[in-house]
């Protein structure tokens, strides 16, 4: 018989780190998450002369899809070496990556910190806690006044309105 500490314990992992192997706010915030300083640069430089100046002029879909593209191929390309393809289909429920096709699909949230999270897949592979990580500091780096206005929902930053990974 486990006794009432163990019972405790595996509950609390099983309802915090989630089925999928998803690590806790704590686990993902804990300690700050190293990037290589061109990768922080490049998303600081994409936002300035790419992101703003798109989004004030009201954006289709397709264009702000071109967008997060251009941002998650250069980063794969220049600096992993690791090129991706990159496709927009608004109707999925969640941004995914699929390894065997070498693509990662955006769903109609447009999420950059989506997006980045599956990059992360591409480059690092399959560990939520490296790809949360990477990806929830990355974002806090580099757009910090959106990272301010997210909330937490278990692992997940969202926005007060529409959710994203
Ligand atoms: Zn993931």
């Amino acid at each position: 018989m486990p006794t009432n500490d163990q019972v405790e314990r595996l509950l609390h992992e099983l309802m915090g780190a989630g089925s999928a192997g998803y690590p806790t706010k704590e686990q993902i915030m804990d300690k700050p998450h190293s990037h290589k300083p061109d990768v922080i640069r490049l998303c600081i430089q994409w936002k300035k002369e790419v992101w703003f100046p798109l989004r004030a002029t009201e954006p289709t879909e397709q264009q702000k899809f071109e967008a997060l593209k251009t941002l998650l191929q250069r980063i794969a390309a220049e600096h992993y070496n690791k090129p991706v393809e990159v496709d927009y289909q608004p109707e999925i429920g969640s941004c995914c990556y699929q390894p065997a096709l070498n693509r990662i699909t955006i769903n109609k949230s447009l999420s950059i910190l989506s997006s980045l999270h599956e990059l992360a897949h591409h480059l690092f592979g399959n560990s939520e806690t490296k790809a949360c990580r990477w990806s929830v500091w990355l974002f806090k780096k580099s757009f910090p006044k959106a990272f301010r206005g997210l909330e937490w929902k278990g692992h997940m930053l969202v926005k007060p309105t529409c959710s994203v990974s």
